[in-house]
């Protein structure tokens, strides 16, 4: 299996920034293990001018047919197949054993980071990829509807013949694909890593539920958009209904967010003026928001419970991002839900975005049984306004009761004040706060509460984290470690 990344260049702008962008030096070829064989690196040609990454796949058929068997998918068991599991074109065409690869030998590249030439991984580069053999299920043809809409000027698909001795004998079902545009380098290898196997339709291995999300991921950008999004899911997920459906409904999703982007704005500002009263410069909101979607990815959360929303700054991002299937704003204050329904425009959503999120109010020094079982619960500079003996309460509410498998919560680091330059020495950041903690001191609750119901904690600053008195605001990232039902406090219940 082969495959060549090619780009032109100037004496300002190598080409051979080709080999930053893939984080691989042009100068050397290399050689990564993979799961079903060996991949090479390397390039052909590295000029200023020109330059070309080629990657070849040496796939070891003997580890494959193990390697299906060993996960019992029973692939080919008649025993007259036996012999067409090790004698296939598995090694030579490209398929997905290739996309896999390349996760493997372009995984930077593919998420579209690079350290060195930060700006030229987000710029569109005039790019050329080749590949000699692909395995084509619906040929020359379904090759232009899949490639052309994505911004290639020119998609060149060439049925192979199958013996070029023999031309009666008619074509193979490969097809030698060249594609010319410019594109961004993450843009491109993305597509590929989901359009070589769907037009292979042959997955090696058994689609599990994740898939959705490898789909989505490397979809970002372009499925939701393109004319063959059914085709493309229904192939990729092995048309196996359950998944593609649920596929193509978060596409719809992708979509209706992607259309409420513009309106949004309006909405964000006409309410900022009025009622924000969380502490100045908004930027630090901002990196706390970025934060916490950050750890709730990490943790892998779809259902996600939003404790003290206020307005609904947070719930409107995480509506954004289709990977939080089930968003639940609770807070004590009717005013602060009324505002953020108003800035989610709850009244006019369309049914399935409003199918998503749920606004409640409700004490969180109270238990409540609707709050049980979802992946994570956030509770984003709200502990500072409980006064400090209603704490062990929503403590017991929502680590012994409610449970969810992650907990994120932010306080303000009371060391960080000495630099707010608005800020008389002395007062707390907001009218509101009951308290504000040192970093020891959030640290030590922290650590007891985990201690208490079965959790691991770890720290994460949020801004800038200042060397003598640390990061203006602290975030604890709870895991649960024990599962529910198993500490003494539920054992007694
Ligand atoms: N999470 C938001 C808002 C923080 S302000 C943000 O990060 O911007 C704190 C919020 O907690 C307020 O909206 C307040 O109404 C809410 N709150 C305070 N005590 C509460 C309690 N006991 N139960 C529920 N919500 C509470």
């Amino acid at each position: 299996m082969f495959l060549t990344i090619s780009t032109t260049g100037t004496p300002e702008r190598p080409a051979t920034d080709l080999g930053y962008l893939l984080h691989k030096h042009p100068d050397k070829a290399q050689t990564f293990s993979t799961a079903h064989g060996t991949a090479h690196v390397f390039y052909p040609e590295a000029t200023a001018e020109r330059c070309t990454a080629a990657l070849l796949l040496e796939v070891d058929p003997v580890a494959l047919v193990r390697r299906g068997k060993g996960k019992g998918k029973g692939r080919g068991g008649a025993p007259d197949a036996a012999l067409a599991q090790y004698v296939n074109d598995r090694p030579y065409a490209a398929s997905s054993l290739l996309s896999v690869a390349m996760t493997t030998v372009f995984k930077s590249a593919l998420n579209g980071a690079c350290r060195a030439l930060p700006e030229r991984a987000g710029e569109a580069l005039p790019l050329r990829i080749e590949v000699p053999a692909l395995p084509a299920r619906g040929g020359a043809e379904l090759v232009h509807r899949l490639f052309a809409p994505l911004g290639w000027t020119h998609v060149e698909a060439v049925a192979v013949p199958l013996d070029e001795r023999f031309p009666e004998w008619g074509d193979s079902r490969y097809v030698r694909l060249v594609l010319e545009g410019e594109l961004r380098l993450a843009d491109a290898l993305r597509q590929l890593y989901v359009l070589l196997p769907v037009l292979d339709d042959a997955k090696h291995y058994w689609v599990a539920p994740d898939e959705v999300d490898k789909l989505l991921r490397a979809g970002e950008g372009w499925l939701a958009r393109h004319p063959e999004q059914r085709l493309i899911t229904s192939r990729y997920l092995s048309r196996r209904g359950g998944l593609t459906r649920q596929a193509m409904e978060r596409l719809e999703l992708v979509r209706l967010a992607e259309s409420d982007d513009l309106e949004v704005e309006s909405v964000d500002n006409a309410v900022d003026e009025t009622t924000d009263t969380e502490e100045k410069p908004v930027p630090l909101a901002e990196r706390r928001r970025d934060a916490i979607l950050e750890a709730l990815r990490a943790a892998g959360a779809s259902r996600v419970l939003d404790l003290g929303c206020g307005q609904g700054q947070l719930l409107q991002a995480l509506l954004k991002d289709v990977r939080f299937t089930e968003i639940v704003g609770v807070d004590v204050s009717m005013r602060a839900l009324t505002v953020a329904a108003r800035r989610l425009k709850l009244d006019r959503m369309g049914e399935q975005q409003a199918g998503r999120i749920t606004l409640r109010q409700g004490a969180l020094t109270y238990t409540d049984k609707r709050l049980k079982g979802y992946d994570a619960a956030v509770l984003s500079e709200v502990i500072e306004h409980l006064d400090l003996p209603r704490l062990p309460a929503l403590e017991y509410a929502v680590f012994g009761s409610a449970r969810p498998r992650t907990v994120l919560v932010t306080t303000p680091n009371v060391e960080y004040n000495v630099r707010w330059e608005t800020l008389p020495a002395g007062h707390v950041r907001h009218g509101d706060h009951r308290f504000e903690w040192t970093r020891e001191e959030f640290r030590d609750w922290a650590g007891q509460v985990a201690g208490r119901h079965g959790y691991a904690v770890a720290f994460v600053p949020v801004g800038p984290d200042d060397p003598e008195v640390g990061p203006p605001t602290q975030m604890a990232v709870f895991t649960m470690t024990t599962a529910p039902g198993t500490t003494k406090e539920e054992k007694a219940a």
